[in-house]
């Protein structure tokens, strides 16, 4: 999980110099401070490279994301963690013109008009952000999951949340 990694970006913070600053604007790893978190934990099973952490019914094998205790389709089976599979394909796509309502945040750069939709991964619809150009986003594309920047914390770490990307692997 990230929460080592979070640790750790912390510390070099916490000593930072010039040359580690650099050393992280290089390699693109999140705000100019440094610091980066997930926007909830428990969404992720896994953050480089980022995996989504669902659950799958034991007695239908009906998989949800976000998790739940409960199954929505039948009330027999225990609801375990399951991982849900990285690539998928837009199932529904819109645009966001204006910013969402609260707890929405926008990010440090201020808001811009952005895609969102369901992306079918197979076993489970994921309602998610779609890191799709105006021109390319279709349904039926296939896309990958990512982590993104999604605002700053007051204290300026960056705080990221999962989106689909057009999947480079993908037919075109
Ligand atoms: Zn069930």
């Amino acid at each position: 999980m990230t929460t080592g990694t979070n640790r750790s970006t912390a510390t070099n913070r916490a000593i930072a110099t010039d040359t580690a600053a650099v050393a992280t604007e290089a390699t693109g790893a999140g705000s100019a401070a440094g610091a980066t978190r997930l926007v909830d934990d428990g969404l992720f099973a896994d953050v480089a490279p980022p995996r989504l952490a669902g659950a799958r019914c034991s007695g239908c094998g009906t998989v949800v994301f976000p998790r739940q205790e409960s199954c929505p389709q039948c009330s027999g089976g225990t609801m375990t963690a399951h991982v849900l599979p990285v690539r998928g394909r837009v199932w529904s796509w819109t645009l966001q013109a204006f910013p969402p309502k609260p707890p929405y945040r926008p990010p440090a750069e201020g808001y811009r008009p952005y895609h969102v939709g369901y992306v079918d991964l197979g076993e489970v619809l994921v309602e998610a952000r779609l890191e799709v150009p105006r021109a390319d986003i279709r349904i039926g594309l296939e896309v990958r999951l990512i982590t993104v920047p999604a605002y700053l914390d007051e204290d300026g770490t960056q705080v990221l949340t999962f989106a689909f990307e057009p999947d480079p692997e993908g037919e075109r």
